[in-house]
């Protein structure tokens, strides 16, 4: 069964950060929304364990899990939401193959999530990485595709840009703009893993005003949300140069001429609600005022996104493996077999002690990088590869064994965990592929110094 409860204790250490962020936040968020700001008020009370069973242990690990009251606070906030709006629709807008685009745009007027890493100055409320964890987790406990939609407007595109971009890129889309779904485009048809070998390539125009853009991307997340055109803004990496590394960053919009939608990507196995496509650039007239950052510097801004992206798909992981232990423990107690329930069973404790074990290791692992990952540094990609790695096929392991436990009703739609099971399959392929993990973390370890 899901924990509830909240505790009435109070952390003074955290107490006056919390304080202090919700002044500020008030200041610059005059029209936060009502769920945020009681949020952030009830500072005194961050998410905890039920506390008839609280021992120093499980407050240890809910420390690590919600370090300050802050992050007890928005995982409360998230939860709640989560249960109230994003559980209903999950199963049938999944099925349908349907972006839910008004319950999207409710993440931005009603809990600012949208901006959740972005500066104050820029209208966000300047959470970090383990923010990012924490709704990631919560959202996927729920409803994975749709939080992958999420984290491709939010990590991909906001904070992408809030990290790399200028002042005046930064005002016009994230002051003067509102309510536009945002994507990132890096993988193309023939350039996944290999994503240095892509060749889309921008060359600068002859009048010198901006650059011309060629070539097409592929699996692109928030790609359209009306399977007819383009959706809304995309960060687009394209060759500038003839180095290997000689990649650039671009802002392309809606509008811009020769940029059109190849096909939207139908069918997936999993993370059905969250609409993928593929972009075609023709002679994309792309202005200076749109290149992010520095010419041919683009592949660093991609590697230092690209960590926590890992974060966040890890975190999705996580949530994915708490829901389907949740509905095994539920299932197991009420399912009888034999005359008794079938959680006495031995087979079915492994199943289910063995996740719950496993689901501790990928979530303490996850909270470690996060709690200490600066959104502003790069180089921490051997536990951003490392977490995802294992996370990802925990989850793919947990969902599987929910279907075994659940017997035929694990099997059809309506019980959630066949759902979740395709979701995580994703986790061991966008954002790197295992095998990718595997050959980035065995360079990093390679280099030495870096096991405890
Ligand atoms: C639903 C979905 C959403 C996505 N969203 C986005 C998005 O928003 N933006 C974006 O840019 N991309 C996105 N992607 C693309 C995703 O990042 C790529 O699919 C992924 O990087 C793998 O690339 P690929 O599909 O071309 O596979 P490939 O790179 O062709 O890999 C095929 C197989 O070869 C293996 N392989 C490749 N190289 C090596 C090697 N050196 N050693 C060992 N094995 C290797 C791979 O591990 C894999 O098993 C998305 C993909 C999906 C499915």
């Amino acid at each position: 069964m899901m924990r509830s409860g909240l505790v009435a204790k109070s952390y003074p250490i955290y107490k006056k950060v919390a304080h202090e962020k919700l002044s500020l936040f008030r200041s610059t968020q005059p029209h936060a929304s009502k769920h945020i700001i009681r949020a952030f008020s009830s500072v005194l009370t961050p998410h905890e364990d039920d506390p008839n069973r609280s021992t120093p242990v499980r407050r240890s690990i809910q420390s690590n899990f919600n370090p300050t009251s802050e992050h007890g606070q928005l995982r409360d906030v998230v939860r709640s939401f989560t249960k109230e709006h994003i559980e209903p629709q999950a199963n049938e807008f999944n099925k349908r193959e349907e972006f839910n685009k008004p319950l999207f745009q409710s993440l931005n007027t009603d809990l600012r999530l949208t901006k959740l890493t972005l500066e104050n100055e820029y209208c966000g409320v300047e959470m970090d990485a383990t923010a990012v964890a924490i709704v990631h987790e919560e959202m996927s406990y729920s409803d994975p595709a749709f939080c992958l939609s999420y984290l491709a407007h939010e990590v991909l595109f906001c904070n992408n840009l809030g990290r790399n971009g200028n002042d005046v890129q930064k005002r016009k889309w994230f002051v003067e703009k509102d309510g536009y779904i945002g994507g990132m485009c890096m993988s193309e048809p023939n350039a996944g893993t290999d994503v240095l070998g892509m060749i889309t390539n921008a060359r600068q125009s002859q009048d010198g005003n901006g650059w011309i853009l060629n070539g097409q991307k592929m699996w692109i997340t928030n790609g359209t949300t009306d399977g007819k055109t383009t959706g809304d803004v995309y960060l687009v990496y394209a060759k500038t140069g003839e180095g290997r590394l000689d990649i650039s960053q671009f802002i392309v919009e809606k509008e811009m001429k020769g940029f059109n939608l190849g096909q939207q990507i139908k069918d997936k196995l999993g993370m059905r609600a969250s609409p993928t496509a593929e972009l075609v650039f023709e002679n994309v007239f792309v202005p200076n005022e749109n290149l992010v950052g520095q010419v041919n510097a683009g592949s660093i801004c991609m590697m230092r996104n690209l960590e926590i992206e890992r974060i966040a798909l890890a975190a999705m992981a996580v949530g994915i493996a708490r829901r389907c232990i949740d509905e095994m423990i539920s299932h197991s107690s009420q399912r009888k077999a034999f005359g008794q329930e079938i959680r006495q069973f031995g087979q079915i404790q492994k199943m289910v002690a063995e996740s719950y074990a496993e689901y501790m290791s990928g979530k303490t692992y996850l909270y470690t990088v996060a709690n200490s990952l600066d959104l502003n540094s790069a180089g921490n990609g051997l536990d951003a590869d490392g977490v995802k790695l294992y996370c990802a096929q925990m989850s793919k392991n947990v969902a599987d064994r929910a279907i075994q436990v659940m017997g035929g009703y694990g099997y059809v739609g309506e019980y959630n965990v066949e759902r979740l099971w395709r979701d995580a399959k994703l986790l061991e392929i966008g954002g790197g592929t295992n095998e990718s993990h595997h050959k980035n973390m065995v360079r990093d370890l390679c280099r030495g110094g870096l096991l405890e």
